[in-house]
């Protein structure tokens, strides 16, 4: 084999190993792609197949209807009035918690049946829906009708408290999301807390609220709540928060001896948290009101808390804007009573 014939040989050599590289590329891409586009097709119809055995899922709607929501809340509310022990992760019984958004759905709104069942009662003599302002001196829940109690009341007032001085507007909604706020607080801090209402529809009588400081509501038991808090906000010209001071002589059972001691402080100590968190002003307490009837009726020191001036458009502002930061700090001032007390 002459050279001339060798070079043509390994030519030839040369160009058929580049054409079979070619192919062999060509091959293996063209196999890859294929089994993409079939691995695509078994997907899209398994999916296919799923759709098909999966029951239609309509997008869930907001619940507008008033009467439904309503439902939910009486059941929620008859639930709460259960108390079963409720234990830390410690093991602990947890401390209990009365929150009080105050007022309520206005009187005139009421019919007759929900005033009773609320536990106001018609007073015959006079004129109005109420309920008596004191229970008998010593007692728990007796009544005090007029006498045998410490007959404290307002100036020009009596032992007979008439509803409608308790009808307001704006006030309930506020006083209920600063009271909402707080339980979601204290529920993480580790406190059980009822509530005493949980919607603007409802009312409660005093009665009624107070008794949220015993086991399933039960009167004739021990009060088992360590505090009762009740949650306001003032009006009549004027700015910034405070809570009502507690003074005088207080005769319902139950009662520490330093009930009025103990429930100044507490009223104190969650209205400078109030302050420091909403920016409201830091108002000295409220005096001469020591008649109200909580005062008279709570089992359990109780803090009055008068927060903002819900008449007064900057206070509103900030309530309107801050409620979780207020129910925030009411949480943080109740937690700190609770350790040194
Ligand atoms: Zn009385
Ligand atoms: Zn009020």
């Amino acid at each position: 084999m002459n050279d001339k014939k060798l070079r043509l040989l390994l030519k030839a050599a040369s160009a058929f190993l580049v054409i079979s590289l070619v192919f062999c590329i060509y091959a293996v891409c063209r196999n890859n792609s294929q089994k993409k586009y079939m691995e695509e097709q078994r997907l899209a119809n398994e999916t296919k197949l799923a759709e098909l055995q999966m029951p239609t899922l309509e997008p869930e709607q907001e619940n507008e209807n008033d009467e439904t929501a309503d439902t939910e809340e009486a059941i929620v509310l008859e639930g709460d009035s259960v108390s079963v022990p409720s234990y830390n992760a410690a093991g602990t019984a947890k401390k209990v918690i009365v929150l009080d958004a105050g007022h309520g759905k206005s009187s005139s709104a009421m019919s007759a049946d929900e005033k009773k069942s609320e536990g106001y009662v018609y007073n015959e003599s006079k004129g109005s829906w109420g309920e008596w302002r004191h229970y008998k001196n010593g007692t728990f829940g007796e009544d005090c009708g007029g006498s045998g109690c410490t007959l404290t009341a307002p100036p020009n007032g009596s032992c007979w408290y008439p509803m409608g001085n308790g009808d307001r507007d704006t006030e309930p909604s506020v006083n209920l999301n600063n009271a909402l706020a707080a339980q979601k607080y204290l529920e993480q801090m580790g406190y059980e807390v009822r509530m005493t209402r949980t919607s603007n529809e409802e009312n409660p009588s005093m009665n009624m609220r107070v008794s949220y400081c015993f086991p399933n509501n039960d009167t004739t038991q021990t009060p088992d709540a360590a505090a009762y808090i009740c949650i306001h906000s003032n009006a009549g010209g004027g700015s910034g928060t405070s809570y009502i001071s507690l003074g005088g002589a207080y005769e319902q059972c139950f009662i520490p001896s330093d009930y009025i001691e103990k429930s100044n402080t507490l009223g104190q100590l969650i209205n400078t948290k109030v302050a420091a968190a909403s920016g409201l002003s830091d108002n000295s307490p409220i005096g001469s009101e020591e008649y109200l009837i909580l005062f008279n009726k709570c089992p359990v020191p109780i803090a009055y808390m008068e927060i903002g001036f819900f008449d007064n458009s900057r206070d509103l502002g900030v309530l309107k804007s801050s409620s979780d930061a207020i129910g925030r700090a009411i949480a943080e001032g109740v937690d700190e009573y609770l350790k040194n007390n």
